[in-house]
Parts: structure tokens; sequence; C-alpha cells
């Protein structure tokens, strides 16, 4: 496996790659890697010649200082985890490296990024465009993998990559859940044992709206949802939407909609957490 942390340096390595026709699969992460990043690797690894895995924790794309200061970094242990599979290149830049000049670009999702996490995170979405697009440029996969875990990102990058015309084919991936179905994340790490035992709430919130979705009508099944966020004392509920699976429009009546999913952002304590169910599609 290299690791290698200069944009020169890895295309340098992958220009023999391009002109041989390997197929490279990509999976770009912020790191502090668990089994959710795991399993992108492993299916990129079953699809392509090569695996470039990128770690950087993109500034870009946090609109909150502290966030980002405190967002779980540990590259030694994430390189130790990358060596027991298929994983042949680490890509693990520095942000100068990145960001040598002022960081610009503006991208257009039209109502994609008006609602959920782009109405609670202004600028997030253009953020992970920034870096996204770079990322692809600086690689050229064929394939690049992303987490159904992050619904609304993974909606974004496929408009980005159809409105740019970037070649490469997106594969969305199952989200990873923990026992208790709490989705994994890097964000977890910094759950206090309290926060963590009640943060499965969101998990819980999303497997009864999928239940009760045959019996209650939309606004009922949202007032529910929020109600038990309001008894729970550790949990702060941001948003629970039901929205379109394509357009991410929040629907009023189940027979607006043919593909249904539900998207939930809460705090565990101060640590904001993220997680979606399909209802039906
Ligand atoms: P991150 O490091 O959080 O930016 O995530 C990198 C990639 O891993 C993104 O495509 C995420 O959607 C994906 N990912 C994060 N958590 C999970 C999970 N629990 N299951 C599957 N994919 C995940």
């Amino acid at each position: 496996m290299q690791v290698i942390e200069k944009i020169s340096d890895i295309q340098a390595v992958l220009s023999g790659h391009w002109n041989n026709k390997t197929s490279i699969g990509f999976v770009p992460t912020m790191g502090a890697l668990h089994n959710g990043h795991l399993s992108l690797i492993k299916n990129a690894g079953k699809e392509n010649d090569l695996v470039v895995c990128s770690i950087f924790v993109n500034p870009v794309q946090f609109n909150n200082k502290e966030d980002f200061k405190s967002y779980p970094r540990d590259i030694q242990s994430d390189l130790n985890i990358l060596e027991k599979v298929k994983c042949d290149i680490v890509f693990h830049p520095s942000a100068e490296e990145m960001y040598p000049g002022p960081v610009d670009g503006r991208f257009d999702f039209g109502d994609l990024d008006k609602v959920m996490e782009g109405a609670h995170r202004p600028g997030h979405f253009n953020g992970v465009a920034i870096v996204v697009s770079k990322l692809f440029d600086i690689v050229k996969p064929a394939r690049a993998y992303f987490g159904l875990k992050d619904f609304q990102q993974l909606v974004i990058i496929y408009r980005l990559v159809k409105d740019h015309n970037i070649p490469v084919e997106i594969v969305p991936c199952t989200t990873v859940r923990e026992e208790d179905g709490l989705a994994m994340s890097s964000r977890n790490k910094l759950l206090g044992k309290t926060e963590r035992r009640h943060a499965v709430l969101l998990y819980k919130s999303l497997k009864m709206a999928k239940v009760q979705s045959g019996y209650l009508p939309v606004a009922q099944l949202k007032k529910m949802i929020e109600e038990s966020f309001r008894h729970d004392k550790v949990m702060k509920l941001e948003y629970f939407e039901i929205v379109d699976m394509l357009t991410l429009k929040p629907i009023k009546l189940w027979s607006e909609s043919k593909q249904v999913v539900a998207c939930i952002a809460a705090y565990a304590g101060n640590i904001r957490l993220i997680d979606n169910l399909v209802i039906f599609s």
C-alpha cells in the first residue's frame, strides 16, 4: 500500500494506470475509518483493478469551526486498518496541498441543497462538491463509492457528475450499522456512554416511521417522531423529513411519490448525527 501526500506524486503513479486502462475504484473519506468505510473499500476492491482511498478532512465543507476542530482524526490507526484490506493507494493531502490559494467555486444543485443538510449546514454541499470534483480530477476513477448513509450527499454527487459530465460511475453502498441499529459514523467515536445509548433513537424513529407509514398520515407520523424526541433528555431533534428519493422534496401525502425516504438529523448531547431509511420504493 502506498501512502501519498502530494497531488503531483499520485498523478505520476496513476498516469501509468490511466494509460493501461486499469480500472480505478475510488473511495473518498474523511478518515477515522470504521466498518462503513471498509464496506465501500471492499466493494471497490471487488469491482476494480486498483483501489484508491483518500483521507482528507475537508475544511471547506464545515460551516462550524468547532465541528471541524473536533472532527476525529487518527491517520496511523486508519493506515493500519487499510493495510488489512485491498487498498493500493491512500491519498492523504494537507489542506495547503488541496487548497493552495483562495477557494472558490459555486455549484448549483437546484432545490436539492435547499432542504435538510443543505438548509441546516449552509455551504456544506458546495464544499463537498468542491473537494469531490477536485479529487475526481486528480484520481480520474472509473468508479467512485459513496454510502447511502449520507443520502442527500449521494443524490447531490449524482447531480454533480451529470451536470459536469464527469466520466465516473457512482456506486451507492448500503449503510453499515452497529448491533443496535445506530449507523456507523466517525462521529460516534465522540459520543459519551450515555449519548451512545440514547443515539439509537435515530434508527428507532426511522424504523417506527417505516412501520407506521402504512397507517398514519405523513404529518401525524412526523408529530409522533418529534414527540418521542421531546421525551428524551439527551437527544435533540434537528429535523425529521419524509422526502421523495429523487427530488428530495418533502411530501405531505404518501400518494405524492412512488419512492420515499425518511431522513433524520439529531444531536446526542453535542454530537450531531444523521441517518435515513427507505420507506418504500
Ligand atoms: P466520511 O468519512 O464520513 O466523509 O464518509 C466517507 C464515505 O463513507 C461516504 O460516502 C459516506 O457516506 C460513507 N459512509 C459513512 N458511514 C457509513 C456507513 N455507516 N455505512 C456505509 N457507508 C458509510
